[in-house]
């Protein structure tokens, strides 16, 4: 039996960007994926809601373009047909990842794998039936949906998680979100778009309670506007059939997303009884080492952000610890872009006006509607969107950015930037923007 170098379970972002790099290094590495590499956020994630969400988009737009002068009559659209572009937009991307690794001659498993043994010297993993072994084990085993112990929730024809939504073929007479969160909200942009009565249960006293406050309110006051029946503050306590009661009231609708949150995914990983965790995630360190010299983790299943961009970074800075790459480099948490594909978009990086009083730093905030961009008004209309800054007052380095307005998350990237490279408002100043582009907002914000 040969031993490779680097065995990675799952080949998500985390496993396919690792994989991919430990190759390119001339390293032996094999990777095992049970379903389609690209993992969550290529087949059941961000790319087919965003293929989706692009199509809803244009019929939206089409529908509501008299505000631009333009009369479109009978806009209609074809779910179905959405359907088929999505999953070959996924089908070719997941080729073009199979490719690259491919041609980095990483060998690649298709099944399950699970960890039969470990040593310092050499971890054992079995597959189909087959044993392989290899120096060191990369963990890239993601996350799945989680289910609330909420009476009436299981084996429900009417109960859908986003896997369920993302791969029906016909649209929901009406829908009933619970858990008004990134998955919740953005299902709810879909469903409102293409004409759905979208109901939203969030138990938290907001949705999106993790974001920008401001930046929030701006989304939901032209959701509520729109007809999306938000509720907050609002506990699902248990389903029948279609019907959700909460708070002692009861809401019906033909189907129930189900999106409150996900959770590391450890199966195959029994054997390695000793790892350390911590609430259901692998612990790591700075280099996505684990507790065990031979074996890191990376991506959801370490439960720090769950975020595909974050897995790939994760995988990066781990093969560079892995190949003792001088200078070791870290992940920089404190600088990385999230994005809500919502519409209008939310985009944002780094602390939050409440997260800066939790780290007791005195913040200079300002604030600005996008509106103040020529380009955001060309092509926003009756939409004010907001930029908000938050600003050591001490230091005057730019510690976080948090936008709503169209396409905030093509620009977030220059934001990132600052945060990460420690800008003071003066040097951040120094950068030129395009005109005219909505991005240079973050221009005139300074
Ligand atoms: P989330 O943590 O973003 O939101 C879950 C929401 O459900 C929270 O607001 C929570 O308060 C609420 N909730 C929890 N239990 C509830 C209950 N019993 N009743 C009502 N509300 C309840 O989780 P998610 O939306 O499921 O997303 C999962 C992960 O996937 C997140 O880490 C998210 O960042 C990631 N994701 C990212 C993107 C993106 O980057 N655009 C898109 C989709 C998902």
């Amino acid at each position: 039996m040969s031993k490779f170098f680097l065995a990675i379970i799952g080949g998500g972002p985390a496993g396919y960007t690792a994989a991919e790099k430990a190759s390119k290094a001339g390293k032996d590495v094999i990777l095992f994926e049970q379903n389609a590499v690209g993992g969550t956020c290529l087949n059941v994630g961000c790319i087919p809601t965003k293929s989706l969400l692009y199509g809803a988009k244009q019929y939206y737009n089409a529908a509501h373009a008299q505000k631009y002068g333009v009369s479109a009559e009978n806009v209609s659209f074809d779910f179905a047909a959405m359907q088929k572009r999505k999953t070959i937009v996924v089908r070719k991307l997941v080729a073009g990842i199979k490719q690259r690794l491919n041609n980095e001659h990483c060998t690649l498993v298709s099944g399950a794998a699970a960890v039969v043994s470990r040593t310092d010297e050499v971890v054992t993993i079995s597959c189909n039936g087959e044993n392989y072994e290899a120096e060191n084990l990369m963990i890239c085993t993601g996350s799945t949906n989680f289910v609330p112990p909420i009476p009436g929730i299981k084996e429900n024809e009417h109960v859908w998680d986003s896997t369920d939504a993302l791969a029906a073929n016909e649209l929901p007479q009406s829908i009933i979100i619970v858990g008004g969160g990134v998955i919740g909200m953005e299902f709810a942009t879909l469903y409102h778009e293409l004409g759905v009565p979208v109901t939203v249960i969030e138990a938290m006293p907001t949705i999106l309670p993790n974001l920008d406050q401001e930046v929030v309110a701006v989304l939901l006051e032209k959701y509520k506007k729109a007809g999306i029946n938000i509720l907050t503050s609002t506990k699902v306590e248990s389903i029948d059939g279609g019907k959700v009661t909460a708070n002692g009231e009861v809401y019906e609708a033909d189907k129930i997303l189900v999106s409150v949150g996900r959770r590391a995914n450890l199966q195959g990983l029994e054997a390695l009884n000793d790892i350390e965790l911590n609430r259901g995630a692998i612990v790591i360190d700075d280099f996505c080492k684990t507790n065990l010299p031979n074996v890191y983790a990376c991506g959801d299943v370490t439960g720090k952000i769950m975020l595909a961009h974050v897995a790939a970074r994760q995988a990066e800075v781990a093969i560079g610890r892995m190949l003792k790459q001088i200078p070791l480099q870290r992940i920089a948490y404190n600088a990385i872009p999230s994005v809500v594909y919502t519409n209008p978009e939310i985009a944002s990086v780094g602390i939050t006006e409440a997260q800066a009083a939790e780290l007791n730093i005195e913040p200079e905030v300002r604030r600005l509607p996008m509106t103040f961009s020529g380009r955001f008004m060309a092509e926003n209309e009756g939409e004010t969107g907001l930029c908000k800054m938050i600003i050591d007052a001490k230091t005057k380095m730019v510690l976080g950015v948090h936008m709503i307005g169209n396409p905030c998350s093509e620009f977030v990237s220059a934001a990132s930037f600052a945060v990460r490279m420690g800008y003071t408002t003066a040097e951040f100043e120094q950068v030129v923007f395009p005109h005219p582009t909505v991005s240079e907002i973050l221009h005139e914000i300074l």
